[in-house]
């Protein structure tokens, strides 16, 4: 698998997300441009956002296929309308360049085995098997990023951007005659990112990723276990009941998970999670959030995620899920 792997897979994405990283989480801003520790920031900072977006997952065109072609296209594209950003901010270029390295191992062999953690099977590598879907979700990645990297970072309030972690509780229906439910927590802890856009002052819609890895029992002769995997993503209409600095919200919501697991693999490999398997839901959510300063909330949620509405693809299993959650936002711009 290693040697059919390309160096462009991932078109124009790892470059203009790894740029989007930079500008916002190396802590660029008018007092800083410019000077070169800032841009080891930026680079680190575009390698961190290499490592999100490889478990994330994206379609892997192999060598000599016009699915290749496609993206390499993307990437010169992509290039084009990164270069008069670049050469504005060069923390963004550096910000891509850090984004852009690790996949290097890819083409060449630098090291006797790949090193980057999505690169050795150490944390699996997401995979959308479909062609359309992949270069439909970095034609998203790629706009919505080009518009987060021309915006006037000035503007603060609109949007917040963060992390969040929850914990995953599952249920399961037994069916024994009398039709019991069975709750039982089916993984430790989920993360990813949250997207917040403020509509008035009390009420904003907002997106959720979550993504949770669990170890299936391991496998002989094998260095690293099977994994499950699963993504949330959802979107999100919320309410604010209050608008004093304590604030209690409740939102409803609905969106798709995916479920997957990893290939298992010998160290060295790429373990490949392929997403097979997908669901709507519904979202129903109430919390409480903390305005910590002018630009940082906190969230404290807890979200019930209903059995599925209906399957895109394989049958999954009627669970619903309730999830804990915490989330740290930031305004951005
Ligand atoms: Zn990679």
């Amino acid at each position: 698998m290693l040697s059919k792997l390309a160096f462009p897979g991932n078109g124009a994405a790892h470059p203009l997300t790894g740029a989007v990283w930079a500008k916002y989480f190396s802590g660029q801003n008018e007092f800083t441009a410019n000077k070169s520790s800032n841009y080891a920031a930026a680079f680190f900072a575009g390698a961190v956002s290499h490592f999100a977006y490889d478990v994330y997952g994206n379609f892997e065109p192999r060598a000599g296929t016009w699915e290749l072609a496609y993206f390499s296209v993307e990437g010169i594209v992509g290039a084009y309308f990164l270069f008069p950003l670049w050469k504005k901010e060069p923390a963004l270029f550096w910000g891509s360049v850090g984004a852009m390295v690790p996949d290097i191992e890819h083409t060449i062999n630098i090291f006797d085995k790949r090193k980057f953690p999505t690169h050795n099977g150490m944390v699996p590598h997401g995979e959308r098997e479909n062609f359309c879907q992949g270069a439909l979700e970095n034609l998203v990645m790629n706009s919505f990023s080009y518009y987060l990297l021309t915006q006037d970072s000035k503007n603060i309030g609109r949007y917040q951007f963060g992390m969040n972690i929850n914990i995953w509780n599952g249920h399961n229906i037994v069916d024994d005659g009398i039709h019991h439910t069975v709750y039982k927590t089916v993984s430790p802890v989920s993360a990813g990112i949250a997207l917040r856009f403020h509509l008035r002052h009390n009420r904003f819609f907002e997106f959720y990723s979550t993504t949770w890895m669990k170890r299936a029992p391991d496998i002989s002769g094998l260095d690293y276990p099977i994994r499950k995997m699963v993504q949330s993503y959802y979107l999100s209409y919320n309410r604010k009941l209050s608008t004093r600095g304590i604030e209690p919200f409740v939102g409803l919501g609905c969106g798709v998970f995916l479920w997957g697991d990893s290939n298992p693999v010998n160290k060295g490999d790429v373990s490949f999670v392929t997403y097979q398997k997908s669901e709507y839901r519904l979202v129903m959510s109430g919390g409480i959030d903390f305005d910590l300063n002018r630009n940082t909330t906190i969230v404290i949620s807890y979200r019930f995620q209903s059995p599925s509405l209906g399957y895109t693809s394989a049958r999954v299993s009627p669970v619903a899920e309730w999830t804990p959650g915490l989330a740290v936002l930031q305004n951005f711009f």
